[in-house]
């Protein structure tokens, strides 16, 4: 919503919340230093609605606007960790949503460009970014199945919603020596969460574990959803 107030410093979690979920990354597998700090110093609660605030530390994926989720702390864990970006990384991700995980890719990354096919969701993102001044992130409406051509290649992409196959287009924007991890399968059913690293044979693929995640569309969203 518009004119929003984003106060980082309110519904800070206590303790015994933040421990509960560093326990549950670290129970995922989520052992890297830079990712459970880009975490622990990423307040959630200006990134889902004010009606779940108090949950904004669980483990659990929430609902934002326009019909979307934010995801599972762990999950974004897991996703960030196996992307491996560097403080050199120029960093691509397709499914901004609430702008939770950009802001992650941003305290580890050079450069995070984002983009979301509701232009409301990136506007919001946007404002919550620049609040927490995050001045590495660039956030558009748009389809980002077609990547950002003008920002290619890249050295990491993200994609945080469920395509049948890794979209052609991102991995041609991909940086030889890249890693790009997202998740793939029908978008009605459990995903498969991957990580593809570019070779100069081609790409190589590992599956990481299940996950459920919202659909990747084709297209930039009409009307503002609900
Ligand atoms: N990374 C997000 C989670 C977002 S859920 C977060 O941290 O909050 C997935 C998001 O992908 C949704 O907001 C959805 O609108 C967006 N999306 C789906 N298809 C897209 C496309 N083709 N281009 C850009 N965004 C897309």
């Amino acid at each position: 919503m518009a004119g929003r107030a984003v106060d980082p410093a309110e519904g800070a979690p206590d303790r015994e919340a933040l421990m509960r979920l560093i326990f549950a990354l670290r129970q995922r597998g989520v052992t890297d230093p830079r990712v459970l700090d880009a975490i622990e110093k990423t307040p959630r609660q200006i990134f889902v609605d004010r009606a779940f605030r108090d949950r904004a530390w669980e483990d659990v994926a929430l609902p934002i606007a326009c019909g979307q989720t934010i995801s599972q702390p762990s999950v974004v864990g897991v996703m960030t960790q196996a992307l491996a970006p560097t403080p050199r990384c120029k960093v691509l991700e397709v499914g901004c949503g609430s702008g939770y995980q950009a802001a992650i890719l941003a305290r580890l990354a050079r450069r995070v460009y984002a983009v979301e096919r509701h232009p409301p969701l990136a506007r919001e993102a946007a404002a919550r970014l620049k609040a927490l001044d995050l001045t590495n992130v660039t956030v558009i409406a748009g389809d980002g199945t077609l990547g950002w051509p003008e920002q290619a290649p890249f050295d990491r992409i993200m994609v945080t919603a469920a395509a049948e196959d890794p979209p052609r287009l991102l991995l041609d924007q991909l940086r030889e020596g890249g890693i790009m991890v997202l998740p793939v399968g029908a978008t009605d059913d459990v995903q498969q969460l991957i990580k593809i690293v570019k070779t100069a044979h081609g790409p190589d693929y590992a599956e990481l574990l299940p996950v459920r995640f919202v659909p990747l569309l084709p297209g930039l969203a009409e009307a503002p959803g609900r």
